[in-house]
């Protein structure tokens, strides 16, 4: 077998590569360990007949947003990629039943605020309204790969729209932790709780500094665009990408795990998969693994000792738990039937509990109280259940990879397969104490522990669902070794891409897209 383009695994970003090298005439073959393709983003019917489970990414409005759905949104649509919209995105359900979420519509979200806090409704009025020209300047970095003469023009344009005391002020924002940022603009505890939690879907518990701008971009996006869902579940778009790949004479293997890559000197020219068969690449080879991963697939060797420490030294951040759940109803809300409407409702109440669950993850202990995303994706989207039935995307955030012991004392092994199904109960109960007879609707649950998320994608290491932490030190600049931030590698034709490279982790496609990019743009 002979491609241009050789793609070692499927995830968003290998198949954002190859279906942009696709267009551009390449003839790319990509190369996945698991039967069923997509990485972090499939869906599948884990519970019961008919029940559509989103097993990693549910939310796409990263991917909605990307440079590559701008170029290619069309031609996946072709394919059968169908966006499913919403208005009201993501809330946050108090103990004492109240809730406060982001709809998107600026006067609803802000009269919510001033049942809290009549300053903090004028303030998010006005980040609501600078946002777009924020969003140019922030997304604008999020879009330059982390190298020299790009980051120099990126720099030169910031100065000259902001001045130097604007773009010192911006390096201070990104610096800051949510905390730092909350405190600093907001007074309502609620308030910062709620837009808190989506430091929470990263390594971002409210002290860690660099968080500040997760919580800022995932609340502002949602009040301006929405939320955006996957018709029919997150695996159409990976459907559609494949469709794509293969209408450009490109061809998807699964099944086919990649052992080693094939190189000629300094130049890889080739991967060779569990079956001994080769596989020969004539113009790249694209990994989109971990980056551990790709020094061994380089018989831990790529020619350059720092890369290497570097690739093998990468960090991960505390794993995920996913808990699947078939459902015969949405769950009854005490804070009322508004919250059945939301995509995502974070059972997140406070700061503080953030950041004991976050602590308590770190320490390897089960949390007491970890934050529980649960996602409403029928709400949205009700072709993925039985009429009238609905599925429940639960994510705990955070857990240990490896257990040391449980914060509450109350569950004694320290095996996941052991434990999950019992620490699973412990959320349910976080449910029901915020629905009550939540439980009681289940039809059939399916849970994922964060070994389990390991052992179908090796690129979440302990479960941990961005693909290694994103504390400043492994960020911007420093996600990839220095020298290699077009993610290029020591190895000739060999390039990285994935949520492990810059600009990290989601559905976004950037390192994919880009790398793809400059590929076409023939500067290897
Ligand atoms: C549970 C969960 C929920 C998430 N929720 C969201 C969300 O709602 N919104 C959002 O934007 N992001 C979300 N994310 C993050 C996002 O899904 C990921 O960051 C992104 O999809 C990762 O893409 P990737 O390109 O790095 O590839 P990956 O998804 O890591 O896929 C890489 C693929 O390569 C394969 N592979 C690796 N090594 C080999 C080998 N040697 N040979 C062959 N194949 C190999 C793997 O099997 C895998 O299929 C979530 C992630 C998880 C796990």
């Amino acid at each position: 077998m002979s491609f241009d383009a050789v793609i070692i695994g499927s995830g968003i970003n290998g198949l954002a590569s190859a279906a942009h090298l696709g267009v551009q005439g390449w003839r790319v073959g990509v190369f996945e360990s698991a039967d069923i393709p997509g990485g972090a983003v499939k869906t599948a019917e884990v519970t019961s007949p008919g029940f559509k489970h989103d097993l990693g990414a549910m939310n796409l409005s990263l991917f909605a947003g990307s440079a590559f759905h701008a170029e290619h949104g069309a031609a996946l649509a072709k394919h059968g990629f169908e966006l499913a919209p919403t208005a009201d995105t993501f809330a946050t359900a108090f103990p004492d039943g109240r809730w406060l979420g982001v709809t998107n519509d600026l006067d609803v979200t802000a009269s919510r605020i001033e049942a809290f806090d009549e300053m903090d409704a004028a303030t998010w009025r006005h980040m609501a309204g600078d946002f777009m020209r924020e969003l140019e300047d922030i997304g604008g970095l999020l879009g330059t790969p982390m190298a020299r003469h790009r980051m120099a023009k990126y720099l030169w344009k910031l100065w000259r729209k902001r001045g130097t005391a604007g773009a010192i002020e911006l390096a201070r924002f990104m610096a800051s932790s949510p905390r730092a940022f909350l405190d600093e603009h907001y007074r309502s505890p609620e308030l910062k709780a709620m837009m808190a939690a989506w430091g929470m879907h990263l390594d971002f518990a409210p002290d860690v500094a660099g968080g500040a701008v997760f919580p800022y971009l995932e609340s502002f996006a949602n009040q301006s665009f929405g939320m955006v869902l996957g018709k029919g579940g997150a695996g159409g778009l990976v459907n559609a990408l494949i469709k794509m790949i293969e209408a450009q004479n490109g061809a998807i293997h699964t099944g086919a795990r990649v052992t080693s890559i094939v190189r000629t000197g300094r130049t890889a020219n080739g991967i060779r998969l569990a079956d001994g068969t080769t596989v020969t690449a004539r113009k790249a080879v694209i990994a989109n693994t971990g980056p551990a991963a790709l020094v061994r697939l380089l018989d831990d060797e790529s020619g350059d000792d720092r890369y290497d420490d570097r690739a093998l030294a990468f960090r991960y951040a505390p794993g995920t738990m996913m808990i699947h759940l078939a459902m015969d109803a949405l769950p009854d809300w005490t804070a009322g039937e508004d919250l059945k409407r939301f995509a995502y409702i974070h059972l997140a109440p406070s700061l503080g509990m953030m950041d004991l669950a976050y602590a308590q993850a770190k320490a390897g202990l089960l949390p007491a109280e970890p934050v529980v995303v649960v996602g409403q994706p029928t709400t949205v989207d009700p072709s993925r259940a039985p009429a009238g039935k609905h599925v429940l995307w639960l994510q705990v955030r955070m857990v240990p990879a490896a257990i040391g012991g449980d914060a509450a004392g109350k569950i004694k092994g320290t095996d996941w397969a052991d434990v999950k199904e019992a620490y699973a109960d412990r959320v349910l109960d976080i449910l029901d104490s915020y629905a009550p007879g939540a439980s009681s609707k289940i039809i059939a649950r399916h849970v994922v522990s964060p070994l389990d998320l390991e052992a179908d994608n090796p690129n979440l290491v302990g479960g941990d669902q961005i693909s290694g932490s994103h504390h400043i030190s492994q960020n911007f600049l420093f996600r990839g070794p220095p020298g290699h931030a077009e993610w290029s590698t020591p190895v000739g034709n060999l390039y990285h891409v994935g949520a492990s490279t810059w600009p990290g982790a989601g559905t976004g496609a950037g390192s994919g897209y880009m790398l793809a990019q400059r590929l076409v743009r023939g500067r290897h």
